[in-house]
C-alpha cells in the first residue's frame, strides 16, 4: 500500500494511493480514517491526487541519517569506510514535502543533493533485536539529504551543514509493500542522471541499523531513518530542479530557490 499525507480544503489527512498514473486524474488518495501508525481503516472517499497537495509523508519527532554507508560514495569525497554505522540527525524542522523548495542556504555556495533510502518507523521501539526489526518499520519512501558541503567540510558538527531548514525532502509517500533489499535509487538534476546505485549496496544493511540506532535511542512512530547515499554527489544550484527515484516506491522531486 502506498500512505500519502496530503492536505485539501485545509485539512490535512492520509490516503491510500490507488489507481493508475497513465490516465490523468488516474491516481486517487481513498481516505484514512485516523493515523496509519496503528489498525486504520480506509473511508472509502476518494479524491483525485491531482486537486490535493502532497505533504511530507510523516512529520518525524527526529530523522536520524547515516554518514558513508556506501563504499563508492565515501571514496568519492576521499573518505574512509567508519567501522560501524555513523549516525547524525537532522532536524525535524529541515523536513519538507514532494514539490516543496529547497531553499539555498546563505551561508555556504556548494550545496550537494545526497539520494537516499528512507525508512519510515510504525511503532515506538527501542533495543530492537535484528529478527524483530520488520515489526517496527512501517514502510519505505524516497529521501533527500541536502548538505552544504563547504559548511560540512570547515565545521566538526553537521548540524548546520545539513540540519538547515528544507534539507530533508521526504516523499512522495510511504510505501509499505515493498522489499527494500535490492532496490535502484537514482538522482537526476534537471533530468540529467547523476546518481545510480541499488540498495544491495549499503554497507549496513537496515537491519543493522535499526539495532544500532536503537541502543542508543526509543524511536518513535513516523521517525525517520536515512540510509546513506551511492556515489554521484554533485552541486545543486538555485533553478535547479531535482528528483530522487526509488524503485518499486516512486519519485521525489523538489526546485532550488533563493531565500526570498
Ligand atoms: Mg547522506
Amino acid at each position: 500500500m502506498r500512505i500519502a499525507r496530503f492536505s485539501i480544503d485545509g485539512n490535512v489527512a492520509f490516503g491510500a494511493v490507488e489507481g493508475t498514473d497513465s490516465v490523468p486524474d488516474g491516481l486517487v488518495l481513498d481516505i484514512i480514517k485516523g493515523v496509519p501508525f496503528a489498525e486504520f481503516e480506509l473511508s472509502g472517499t476518494k479524491v483525485p491526487l491531482s486537486k490535493v497537495r502532497l505533504l511530507p509523508p510523516v512529520l518525524p519527532s527526529k530523522v536520524v541519517a547515516i554518514g558513508r554507508n556506501y563504499a563508492e560514495h565515501a571514496a568519492e569525497l576521499g573518505n574512509e569506510v567508519p567501522p560501524s554505522p555513523w549516525a547524525f540527525f537532522k532536524p525535524s524542522t529541515s523536513v519538507v514535502g514532494p514539490g516543496d523548495p529547497i531553499v539555498y542556504p546563505t551561508f555556504s555556495s556548494e550545496v550537494h543533493h545526497e539520494a537516499e533510502l528512507a525508512v519510515v518507523i510504525g511503532r515506538m521501539c527501542r533495543e530492537v533485536p535484528r529478527e524483530r526489526v520488520k515489526d517496527v518499520i512501517l514502510g519505505y519512501t524516497c529521501g533527500n539529504d541536502v548538505t552544504a558541503r563547504d559548511t560540512q567540510r570547515a565545521e566538526k558538527q553537521w548540524a548546520r551543514a545539513k540540519g538547515f531548514d528544507s534539507s530533508c525532502p521526504l516523499g512522495p509517500w510511504i510505501e509499505t509493500g515493498v522489499d527494500p533489499s535490492d532496490l535502484a535509487i537514482t538522482a537526476t538534476v534537471n533530468g540529467e542522471l547523476r546518481q545510480a546505485g541499488r540498495t544491495s549496496q549499503m554497507i549496513n544493511s537496515i537491519e543493522d541499523l535499526i539495532v544500532n540506532i536503537t541502543e542508543a535511542m526509543t524511536l518513535l512512530p513516523g521517525d525517520v531513518i536515512l540510509t546513506g547515499t551511492p556515489a554521484g554527489v554533485g552541486p545543486l544550484n538555485v533553478g535547479d530542479e531535482v528528483a530522487v527515484t526509488i524503485e518499486g516506491i516512486g519519485t521525489l522531486t523538489n526546485k532550488v530557490i533563493k531565500r526570498g
